[in-house]
Formats: C-alpha cells, structure tokens, sequence
C-alpha cells in the first residue's frame, strides 16, 4: 500500500500551497542526501517526500490526487517503476529553496561542489496494434546503449582538484568579482578516466546492444513518449545513467477508427439483410462479438457495443465500440429484380415512414456525446 502524500509531508488534506512548500523544504532538509551519506532509509524518505510535493504543489495533479488517489497517476506516470530521479528532485531545488539554495543543492548530491553527470538520453519508437494499445503489452526491444567498459578506473581530476568547477577571481570596476564554471577538463565530473579497455571510447565506454523490457499500459496513445529510467547511456564515473524515451506509434486497424477512447466501425449490410433482419460476427480487439441487427434496420442507425473500446489511460473506464449500419443499396439490377421494385414502388410498406426511434442525424450524434 502506497503512503497518503498529505501523510510523508505531515500536512493536512486543506494545507495551502504556502504550507505545503514549507513541509517540503522541511522534509527535504532532514532526508538530503549529504546529510545522511549511505542512509538508504533517508534517501528512501527523501524521494517519498519529494514525489509528494511534486503532485501536491501542482493544482491539477492535487485535484486528480485528492478525487482519485494514488490510481490517478498508476497508468499515466512512474514509468520505469520508480517515481522520481534525484536529477528531477534537484530540479524542483530552484523553486524551493530559492536562488541561495538552488545552486548549492542541485549540485550537492555526490558529494563536494561536483554535479552529478547523468548519461544521455536514448530514443525509440515503438509501433503498436490497436489490439496491443487495447490491452496493454510488454515489448522486448534491443537497444544499443553506452555502458561503462569492465576495467575502466577514474582519478580525481587534477584541473578542479575533484570539485568538477573552477573559480576564478577578476577584479573588474565594480570590485573583485568570483565567478565558477564547470570544470572543462572532466566536464563537471571531477573525475578523469585514468585506465581503460583498448576497445573502449575516451569516456571508458563501449556501445553494447541490450535487450529491454518495456511495460507499455493499456490505452497510450500515438505520439505519447514513455520513459524508462535508467536505460539510456551510461554516465562516466559515478554519474547516474540516462533514460530510453519510447515514443508511441499506433499502427492503422483495417478495420476500426479510434476517436480517443472510441472506436468506430463501419457495417454494410445488404437491402435484404436491413428488410428481414440479420445477425453478424464483427471483430473488436478483444476478439470477435456477434451482433443482432433487427429487422427494418435503418442506414446511419449506431449500435453502441459498451467497453468494446479503448481503456483510458488515466483509469477513467473504457471506450465504447460504435457500429455505423450503412445499408448497401443495389447499384445494379436484373430485369427481374427491376421489374420487383417497380411493383413495389408505390407498395405501403416501401413509404418512409420514420419514428420517434429512428432519429435524425443530430439526435443521434448528440446522444453519442451524452
Ligand atoms: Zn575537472
């Protein structure tokens, strides 16, 4: 069971955005890193509290949190299982603490004034059935990612003695000034390679393919990026590894048109089907249904198939299938069959004759929507 964030942040379910942002500061003073070096408990609470802060110091994440708790962000965020990365909490210090504290934190974890590097970012497109978006997939993908060479050893860099910046003290018009700038040797790493494979490139890596399991949750849609933490190059020396971003490419259904969390179908149905009635075996991507389609079925008639649809990605229910009756009428006839119709013509049953039920084109489509 996942802690109630008003509870980690030791606030009540009205605390306003001012109280909130003190708890945080509070919580992430006591839990900071370099305050509890090795203390995985305190990093533990240190992440907790800033997932926490992250959705309650957000308006529309608060009101989705407070409606539907931790089930509001189950599908839609925590990619890669795991909340928050301590670059993106470092990321939140700015606003936090303020200019005075911005830089000394962002900077602290990993010890010293060195930043943490963080590897770069891979990306990838995955290309997904409407069947697969309908219920969820795990995709196994081989990426090739830089990993840190076996064998490969740092040493502190002797340009910024480790700090991974340099200071430098100009005395200029307005008095002496100190300015600091990462270290251009390591990079801000305050490391250097010192030893590695032949095989490895300057940084002490080497490009090797790995395969990935990627959970991909029912209901993304085309265009949606998803990241797995981690799974990017990795970072020299003691950094942390980049994220894979997979961006979500829906492939078209021969058959089915989504609209959001709908899908839409298109039947044909002959005149003599729509006159003696009809049963038929459509398929749908759970698998096929069999329909009924009473006699006297009109053209533009939508049998609405409930939760036949796409599920939504943030848990809010399942789409519904629509199926658009199109009747075919015959675009050719034998002299027989013209001769029918001709009789038929005038025939009382063949008069339009359109009821409360058979709703004009608007009704319908706003009945779609209600
Ligand atoms: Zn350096």
């Amino acid at each position: 069971m996942k802690e109630d964030y008003y509870d980690i942040l030791e606030i009540s379910k009205s605390a306003t955005a001012a109280e909130i942002k003190k708890a945080y500061r509070k919580k992430a003073l006591q839990y900071h890193p370099d305050k509890n070096p090795g203390d995985h408990e305190a990093e533990a609470m240190f992440k907790k509290s800033a997932e926490a802060y992250e959705v309650l110091s957000d308006p529309n994440k608060r009101s989705r949190y407070d409606q539907y708790g931790h089930r509001a962000f189950e599908n839609g965020g925590g990619f890669g299982g795991g909340g928050m990365n301590m670059e993106d909490i470092f990321s939140q210090f700015g606003d936090i603490f303020g200019g005075a504290f911005g830089g000394g934190f962002g900077g602290g974890f990993g010890g010293g004034g060195r930043r943490t590097v963080k590897g770069s970012n891979l990306r990838i497109r995955v290309q997904l059935t409407l069947e697969e978006i309908a219920n969820g997939v795990e995709k196994k993908i081989k990426v090739k990612r830089k990993k840190l060479a076996k064998g490969t050893t740092y040493k502190t860099c002797s340009t910024c003695n480790g700090q991974g910046q340099v200071t430098r003290i100009q005395n200029t018009i307005l008095g002496r000034m100190q300015t600091s700038a990462t270290c251009s040797t390591c990079g801000g790493l305050g490391q250097i390679v010192d030893s590695k494979p032949a095989n490895a490139d300057a940084e002490g890596m080497l490009v090797t393919e790995e395969t990935v399991s990627i959970k991909i949750p029912a209901g993304v849609v085309d265009g949606m990026q998803l990241k797995v933490s981690g799974k990017g190059n990795d970072a020299p020396g003691n950094g942390i590894a980049g994220d894979l971003l997979v961006a979500i490419e829906e492939k078209p259904h021969p058959t089915l048109q989504r609209e959001g969390d709908n899908l839409h179908y298109d039947l044909y149905i002959s005149f003599s089907e729509a006159a003696l009635g009809t049963s038929r075996e459509i398929e749908t991507v759970t698998g096929k249904v069999r329909i009924k389609i009473d006699n006297g079925a009109q053209s533009g008639k939508i049998l609405r198939l409930r939760n036949k649809g796409i599920p939504s990605i943030n848990g809010y229910g399942t789409g519904d299938l629509l199926v658009h009756v199109n009747v075919w009428t015959p675009k050719s006839l034998s002299k027989e069959q013209r001769e029918f119709f001709e009789k038929m013509s005038n025939d009382e049953h063949f008069q339009p004759k359109p009821e409360k039920e058979d709703k004009s084109f608007f009704e319908k489509v706003k009945d779609m929507f209600s």
